[in-house]
C-alpha cells in the first residue's frame, strides 16, 4: 500500500500511474509490437481496434482518428455541414462539441440542459429546429446518456441525422443501447483522462452506415482515394498504431474499471446520504435508468467556490467541468446569445464540482474525501 491509501493523505482527482501499474506488462508488450513492426500510422493494429471498438459500441464500423475533436469535425464534414447550416446542441459541454460546428462556418444553436443530469433537455430541441437545421448533436455528459429516445424521435420526425458526442461515455447505455451506436455517427475520445485513455491524443467515429464509413476513411487521409487523387477536401485525421495497440490492451479491462467507478459512485451516494446535508449544501448525481459509466462524479453545492478552495488546501483533487457555458464564450459572441438565456447551464457552471472517482480509488480514500467535504459544509 502506498501512503496515499491511508486515511488522512492526499487524494488526487485522477491517478493514471495506479492504472498503468495494473496493465504495465500488457501495455509495454503492445508498444514493443509496434516498435518491432515500425508501422506507425493506421495499418492492422488500428483496423483491429476499429473492429473491437465498433463492436463494443454496437456499430458496424469504426474509423480511428486523431482526437475526439477531429472525430466530431470529420462527422460534421461528411454530412456536408457548412455555412448557412445550423446544428442543435448543448451549451454545457467541452468546447469541441460546438467548436467543430463553428469551424465549418455553421451555427451552433443551443438549447438549455436538464437541471439534474446536465444533459441537453430533449423537450427543448424541437423549438430550435428551423429549415436550416442539418443535424442534432447531443453530448452524453459525465458518462450518462442524454435522453436518446426523445432525441431520436425528433430526429426521425424532422429527418435529421444525430451525431453523438460520446467522448465521456464509452460503454454507457440508454435502454440497453450503447453510447455512440444510437445516432448515425458516434464520436469517442481517447484523451488520457477519458475512461479509455491513450498515451497521447486519439479518437474514433463509429457508424453503421457503410457510405459514411467509407467517406470518413477517405476524409482522414486528406480526402484522397487512391493516394494523391482527391475527391474531397479532407485533413490529416489519422490515428497512430502505437495508440491503437495501447488502447487494445486497455480495452480488455474497461468493463472491470467501469464496475469499479460505479461501485465508487455508489459508496459516495451512500456516505453523502448518511451525512444528511441540506440539498442546497450538497446534491449528489441524478442517475437515470441505464448504464452510467461515471467518467466524472459531480456534486452540486451553492458553496462550490469555497469548497473547491478548501479541498485544494486539504489535498483533495477536484475540478470544475465547466466554469463557463458555451453560449457565453468570447469566441461565440457573434452568435448573439446573452447571459440568462440558459439558466440551467449557467447555474451548473456556478455550482458543480467533480471529485475523485477513478477505478483504483480505495474505500479509505473515499472516506477521506467525504469526511473533508462534509466537515467543511457543516460549518457553512
Ligand atoms: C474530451 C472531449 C472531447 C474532445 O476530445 P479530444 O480527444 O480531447 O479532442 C469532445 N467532447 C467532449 C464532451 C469531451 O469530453
Amino acid at each position: 500500500m502506498s501512503d496515499k491509501n491511508k486515511a488522512g493523505a492526499d487524494v488526487p482527482l485522477l491517478d493514471l500511474k495506479a492504472q498503468f501499474a495494473a496493465v504495465e506488462k500488457e501495455v509495454r508488450a503492445a508498444i514493443d509490437r509496434i516498435v518491432e513492426s515500425q508501422q506507425f500510422i493506421l495499418g492492422p493494429e488500428v483496423k483491429a481496434l476499429e473492429d473491437e471498438l465498433a463492436a463494443y459500441a454496437g456499430a458496424a464500423h469504426g474509423i480511428g482518428v486523431s482526437s475526439g475533436t477531429d472525430a466530431l469535425l470529420a462527422s460534421l464534414m461528411v454530412l456536408g455541414i457548412g455555412p448557412e447550416d445550423e446544428v442543435v446542441t448543448t451549451p454545457y459541454s467541452f468546447f469541441a462539441s460546438a467548436g467543430g460546428i463553428a469551424r465549418l462556418g455553421a451555427r451552433p444553436v443551443f438549447v438549455d440542459i436538464e437541471p439534474n443530469t446536465y444533459n441537453i433537455d430533449a423537450n427543448l430541441i424541437e423549438t430550435a429546429v428551423t429549415p436550416r437545421t442539418k443535424a442534432i448533436l447531443p453530448v452524453h455528459l459525465f458518462g450518462q446518456c442524454a435522453d436518446m429516445t426523445a432525441i431520436l424521435e425528433i430526429a426521425v420526425k424532422h429527418r435529421l441525422p444525430v451525431i453523438e458526442d460520446a467522448a465521456q461515455a464509452i460503454g454507457a447505455e440508454h435502454q440497453y443501447r450503447r453510447a455512440g451506436g444510437m445516432g448515425i455517427m458516434g464520436c469517442f475520445s481517447f484523451f488520457p483522462s477519458k475512461n479509455l485513455g491513450a498515451f497521447g491524443d486519439g479518437g474514433m467515429v463509429v457508424t453503421s452506415d457503410d457510405g459514411l464509413a467509407e467517406k470518413l476513411q477517405i476524409l482522414r487521409v486528406q480526402g484522397a482515394k487512391p493516394k494523391y487523387h482527391h475527391s474531397m477536401i479532407g485533413g490529416n485525421f489519422r490515428l497512430d498504431a502505437i495508440q491503437a495497440a495501447i488502447l487494445r490492451a486497455k480495452l480488455g479491462h474497461l468493463d472491470e474499471w467501469t464496475a469499479k467507478r460505479q461501485e465508487n459512485a455508489r459508496l459516495y451516494d451512500e456516505k453523502f446520504a448518511a451525512a444528511d446535508l441540506a440539498p442546497e449544501l450538497l446534491t449528489t448525481p441524478t442517475q437515470r435508468p441505464g448504464r452510467h459509466i461515471f467518467n466524472q462524479y459531480v456534486v452540486r453545492t451553492r458553496e462550490r467556490n469555497t469548497l473547491m478552495a478548501h479541498l485544494n488546501d486539504v489535498g483533495v483533487g477536484c475540478a470544475i467541468y465547466y466554469p463557463a457555458p458555451l453560449h457565453l464564450q468570447a469566441c461565440f459572441a457573434n452568435l448573439g446569445y446573452r447571459e440568462g438565456q440558459f439558466p440551467n447551464a449557467e447555474t451548473a457552471a456556478r455550482e458543480i464540482l467533480a471529485i475523485p472517482i477513478y477505478p483504483e480509488l480505495t474505500e479509505a480514500q473515499i472516506d477521506t474525501v467525504v469526511d473533508r467535504i462534509v466537515r467543511f459544509l457543516n460549518t457553512r
